[in-house]
């Protein structure tokens, strides 16, 4: 009943529509910065091209976008970003909208009255004010007007200037009359490439939790202070970081990743002083969270009291993980079975807006292999057939449900 070639064309032409958007000098890779002008073209751009397509649109209170095939409700509600990181890539976010908007086609041309809409959500990257899922998260009341008050643009302008300056309000009326939400979105991982899988069911997205590790030992010559008679801060550091990556390996579906390191006084002929270190724990139950924590700490302070070095922990933030809903894992499952398309079941350890929607209505995620793994880079690369399989499960299961 699919006409591949056909809706691969589709895909490639709305693909390629999108393309010069934000594209930098590098010919490689786009800069789509959430809440900028740049963002606001990808918007413009999908609103033609869906009302081209013979869909209604429109725009919620913080700037989200929305392309409907009926304004019924209860609705299905599709959706991801149009907005990427510094020097990103093409496909973390638009093939989500552009799978939604292809999906909603083929539902109209298949004369099948089913209320859907495709959302292009804003500002889902953390690259311009420090936050993710911006969009998403402030219609959902994941995020307040009271926890946004603290951040800044790239250019330090505060986001609340820019929100008010472009007209958004901060208390938005919250999205309601969901049926169910779907998001499709590139692995950004090498689990579907490595093992030759063509569509990643996601069961539940991992949460984040981030430290900052200030480590207080004794600048001292290099020369002139034994070996034995030190407290070097970043040896200290160094052992924190690899007990770390042993703590994470030994917790199922579990990350830990230093990615950040100061060192002062950082020379050459100074034993080093004080070194901050910083963590991002990662994992899809809090169980996991709490004890790669707990386990954090106690390694912390027994590397720190042998060296004598003094560890300050502080936490700088964290969102919970999130189950996706059973019943729609299922479906996608079956989906998949009944069109003889290869998947698995699968975490993700990235955010996605999908996150901000399970305590309102099913949710359900697709992944598409991405290749080598490689994402929030210039170099990322999906495949549009993949995107279209992906297309058809969904396509599969709305109907079904
Ligand atoms: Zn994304």
């Amino acid at each position: 009943m699919f006409d591949k070639t056909r809706d691969t064309k589709r895909l490639t032409n709305y693909f390629e529509a999108f393309f010069p958007i934000g594209a930098n000098p590098d010919g490689i890779s786009v800069t789509r910065l959430g809440y900028t002008e740049v963002e606001d073209e990808m918007h413009a751009l999908f609103v033609r091209m869906a009302e081209s397509e013979g869909f209604t649109t429109y725009t919620d209170e913080v700037g989200n976008t929305y392309a409907a095939s009926s304004m019924a409700e209860p609705y299905i509600l599709v959706g991801s970003h149009l907005d990427s990181v510094v020097q990103g890539g093409r496909y973390d976010g638009p093939a989500g909208v552009i799978g939604g908007l292809l999906l909603m086609v083929l539902l109209k041309e298949a004369g099948l009255d089913i209320p859907l809409r495709v959302a292009a959500f804003r500002c889902e990257e953390s690259s311009n004010f420090g936050c993710a899922t911006m969009g998403s998260g402030l219609i959902t009341g994941a995020l307040t007007a009271e926890k946004v008050q603290k951040f800044k643009g790239r250019d330090g302008v505060p986001f609340t200037e820019v929100f008010t300056r472009r007209g958004h309000s901060l208390t938005p009326k919250m999205i309601s009359g969901l049926k169910a939400y779907f998001e499709i979105h590139i692995e950004q991982g090498k689990v579907l490439e490595e093992t030759r899988t063509q569509i990643g069911v996601v069961t539940s997205i991992a949460g984040p939790r981030r430290f900052s590790i200030e480590l207080r030992g004794l600048a001292e010559h290099s020369g002139a202070t034994p070996m034995g008679m030190r407290a070097d801060a970043l040896c200290a550091a160094a052992e924190i970081i690899l007990a770390l990556e042993k703590i994470a390996t030994a917790e199922p579906d579990s990350v830990a990743t230093v990615g950040v390191v100061h060192n002062t006084p950082n020379a050459l002929n100074v034993v080093p002083g004080l070194t901050q270190i910083g963590v991002d724990l990662r994992s899809i139950t809090n169980d996991s969270l709490d004890r790669m924590e707990s386990a954090m700490r106690t390694t912390v302070q027994s590397i720190c009291e042998e060296r004598g070095v003094f560890p300050t922990i502080s936490f700088t933030s964290g969102t919970a993980p999130v189950a996706l809903s059973p019943v729609l894992i299922d479906r996608l499952s079956e989906s998949a079975e009944r069109l003889g398309i290869s998947y698995r079941r699968m975490p993700s350890g990235a955010g996605h807006d999908a996150m901000e929607f399970p305590p309102l209505c099913d949710t359900g995620m697709l992944f598409i292999p991405c290749e080598k793994g490689i994402s929030h880079n210039g170099l990322e690369q999906a495949s549009l057939e993949d995107l279209l399989e992906a297309v058809y499960v969904l396509f599969d299961t709305v109907t079904r449900i």
